[in-house]
């Protein structure tokens, strides 16, 4: 499968950026997860918005879906340039029902996943994990069969983390903080508790996203590295991971 980082900064995009979104892409099936703000005009840099097949959310924080009512009205726009008028579908939980209704529109319908059930989505398989946050977020661990990503969505860091990232051929893990400050009360992670898992799990790569507005990105990583031995690298617009199978 194919990952592309569209968007990656954390609670909202800076200058000409991104928040949180994500294509992945198998046999010519797009899944888009998380549409934040800045997103779509990002994707269509690499896609077109119509070519996307499915959309998976992580929760209902404005950094990770502020562009979905965007997108609703690029799929109604669409549907009366191109006469495409294929439904949507966007996978939510829900534990927010407000915030889950809002993804029906009339050119997209509203899914709802049970996050204790693996979901399927085209050629991916989906098991969730609720993750440490003040609002209701999954978590998710990946895989076409071939290989797995693990997404950690937004996290504060948890023992659970480890288990379910064990043995995957990536970890995109959200560090919103770095070494030696208070990650956890805001519900996310530092470098450090990202090498955690990283090491402890036996991860093949790890992509450090959900990025900071602050210090250099680059001690992120540096302080991961202490921790784990592998390879780490930063998010950015356009970064590509692949692994055939
Ligand atoms: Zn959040």
């Amino acid at each position: 499968m194919k990952l592309t980082i569209i968007g990656y900064w954390g609670g909202y995009p800076a200058m000409d950026g991104a928040s949180t979104m994500y294509l992945l892409e198998k046999d010519g099936f797009l899944l888009v997860i998380d549409v934040g703000s800045g997103g779509l005009v990002k994707f269509q840099k690499y896609r077109s918005i119509t070519e996307i097949d499915a959309v998976l959310l992580s929760h209902y924080h404005a950094d990770h879906i502020a562009d979905i009512g965007v997108l609703q009205h690029a799929r109604l726009i669409q549907s009366y340039i191109t006469g495409e008028e294929k439904i949507l579908p966007i996978y939510g939980h829900e534990e927010d029902e407000k915030e889950f209704e809002k993804l029906n529109h009339d050119y997209t319908e509203a899914i709802a996943y049970n996050p204790h059930n693996v979901l399927k989505v085209g050629p991916f398989f989906i098991r969730f994990l609720k993750t440490k946050h003040p609002v209701s977020c999954y978590g998710m661990r990946i895989t076409d069969g071939t290989s797995t990503i693990i997404y950690t969505a937004d996290s504060a860091f948890q023992e659970e983390w480890i288990k379910f990232s064990k043995d995957a051929d990536l970890l995109l893990a959200e560090c919103n903080f770095y070494a030696g400050q208070n990650a956890s009360d805001a519900g996310h992670m530092t470098s450090e508790d990202v090498g955690t898992i990283a090491k402890e799990a036996n991860v093949g790569e790890v992509i450090l996203t959900h990025l900071p507005h602050f210090g250099n990105h680059e001690d992120l990583i540096k302080q991961a590295e202490e921790i784990y031995k592998g390879k780490i690298s930063l998010a950015y617009e356009g970064k590509v991971w692949k692994k055939e199978g």
